[in-house]
């Protein structure tokens, strides 16, 4: 049926290459001493999903060598960007075990590069899609899968990677030359972009089993640190409380998702990379000593949202990082206070006010913009993060981490959509929150609210008129209105302001004397300018 058809094409979990599903990678990478070039030879267990008798990966710039299928060599086509192997035709649900010997000059993806003190190091750095770089993939994050790393590098060099460490041993290559083999797996399917190794004069510095009780995959998590010899004296430094900052995402969103969780200085060109289980930092925090738990906080939440549960689709990216910002600000309220929480609210609104790139131009949901590095704006982390904030006080606290915790658990390690998550809230709230959605996510802009006062003597109140203007539209929202007295003390009531512009609502706050001044949203729960003027 032709309405059947369409609606399974609609949620197909793997829009970008729909007929085949890698399910895992065994990577083989051996490192040189010095430079970039790489050998290495990748092992894609495939399973047939669609009619296609070609399975198509991303790779640049590298060289391949030989392709197999389930052990035979195959007549490969190489173009520029991607490597198409023919597959035998077999029925939905079969499998294929396909493995490439590759190699070259890495340019991107895998950054080789020597540090000050003229050590190579490896590490790498797929975000968006740089993987195709080094990888030969299925470089998007709707096609997840567990990983194998067998990584081969110079001695002197540590090794890390997804998941966990399954042996490390030495061996001579073909030179006779000292390599050490480390192998890493991660069981867990993680998108492509959070595939990564380092391989660096690193020093360990162990935080220990934490989190004891909340760990998916055994009791606790072990957490370390991975620094520059000449760092090592920072730590822990901004991890002091990396144990309490996975207690608290794991009590509000479900038990920490992999193995370990390992936090490296690297040299990744973001401040922090999330990748699941092994989180790259910038080392310029680390160098200048700079690093707070803030950003500890945002690259842990993203195990959650971002690594467990992945965007299936570039424009939904607002579910890592909306959530990311939004997870680090609870890190603050649970750690520091409401107070402190509110003010890190208000910088991430100011954030939102303030841009002039994408907030005005573009909603968080944006289907159109095709430069991936440019969805890393104040759409999909700020007003992401701040429509969460408000989406918990359109549900409730109870009904909002309902909705969380059953988000999570239906969606880990595969992928989701916005309306998962609508899905979802409605189901913990009882309520329709499709116009809510809407006007945050699929809209541009926010509200501007002004509010004008007076007082009445006679009555012992003041007047309020709140209006919202239509530069983007009419939003529906409530808004408090506070009024505040001679004591400082502030006397508060709640407009709800309907989906119309120009139009002012009234409200009157009983007041003995005249007010000293007139706040709007005052506990900073609203994404919108603000201003008030005294009649
Ligand atoms: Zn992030």
């Amino acid at each position: 049926m032709l309405a059947l058809a369409r609606l399974s094409a609609a949620q197909d979990p793997r829009p970008y290459r729909p007929s085949f599903d890698v399910v895992d990678y065994t990577l083989t990478i051996d490192l040189p001493d010095t430079g970039a070039t790489i050998h290495a030879n990748a092992l894609l267990s495939v399973t047939r999903t669609g009619t296609s008798d070609a399975l198509v990966l991303d790779l640049l710039d590298l060289t391949v060598d030989r392709v197999t299928v389930d052990g035979r060599a195959v007549a490969f086509t190489r173009q520029p960007e991607t490597l198409t192997i023919p597959l035998p035709r077999r029925g939905s649900g079969s499998h294929y075990k396909i493995s490439i010997d590759y190699g070259g000059v890495v340019t991107d993806g895998l950054i080789a590069r020597s540090d000050s003190a003229g050590r190579w190091t490896y590490f790498g750095d797929n975000w968006p899609n740089r993987a195709r770089h080094w990888i030969p993939s299925v470089d998007h994050p709707s096609d997840k899968a567990t990983v194998t790393w067998r990584v081969r590098a110079p001695a002197g060099r540590t090794v890390v990677a997804n998941g966990k460490l399954v042996s490390t041993h030495s061996l001579r290559d073909g030179n006779g030359v000292q390599r050490v083999e480390s192998v890493w797996r991660e069981s867990r399917r993680i998108p492509v972009y959070l595939m990564v190794i380092a391989a660096a004069p690193l020093e360990q510095f162990d935080l220990g089993d934490t989190d004891c009780g909340l760990a998916e995959l055994q009791r606790c998590v072990p957490q370390s640190v991975y620094t520059a010899p000449e760092q090592r004296s920072f730590m822990p430094g901004p991890f002091a409380r990396a144990g309490e900052i996975v207690q608290l995402f794991s009590n509000l969103v479900g038990k920490f998702p992999y193995e370990k969780l390992s936090h490296l200085q690297s040299s990744t060109r973001f401040g922090g990379m999330e990748n699941a289980s092994a989180i790259f930092y910038s080392d310029e925090g680390f160098r200048r000593r700079s690093m707070t738990d803030e950003v500890v906080a945002h690259e842990t939440a993203h195990q959650w949202f971002g690594d467990a549960v992945t965007e299936r689709d570039w424009p939904h990216l607002w579910l890592s990082e909306g959530f990311a910002t939004y997870f680090a600000a609870l890190w603050t309220r649970a750690a520091r206070g409401d107070s402190a929480f509110h003010q890190q609210m208000a910088r991430v609104r100011e954030a939102v006010l303030t841009d002039t790139v994408s907030v005005p131009k573009r909603p968080v949901i944006d289907t159109i913009e095709t430069n991936l590095l440019a969805l890393l704006n104040r759409n999909s982390y700020e007003k992401g993060g701040f429509v969460l904030h408000m989406l918990r006080g359109q549900v409730g606290e109870r009904a909002f981490f309902d909705a969380i915790h059953g988000y999570y658990a239906k969606h880990r390690h595969a992928t989701a959509v916005t309306d998962d998550l609508r899905a979802e809230m409605e189901r913990a709230s009882q309520q329709s929150l499709g116009w809510f959605f809407d006007q945050w996510l699929r809209r541009p802009g926010y509200p501007e609210v002004s509010a004008t006062w007076s007082y009445d003597a006679g009555a012992h109140e003041v007047v309020i008129g709140v209006t919202q203007s239509g530069r983007f539209g009419a939003f529906q929202f409530p808004v408090t209105v506070a009024a505040l007295d001679s004591t400082g003390a502030l006397h508060r009531a709640t407009l709800r302001m309907t989906a119309t512009t120009g139009t002012t609502q009234q409200l009157r706050i009983p007041l003995a004397t005249v007010p000293a001044g007139v706040v709007l949203d005052p506990d900073v729960e609203l994404l919108a300018a603000l201003k008030v003027v005294h009649e």
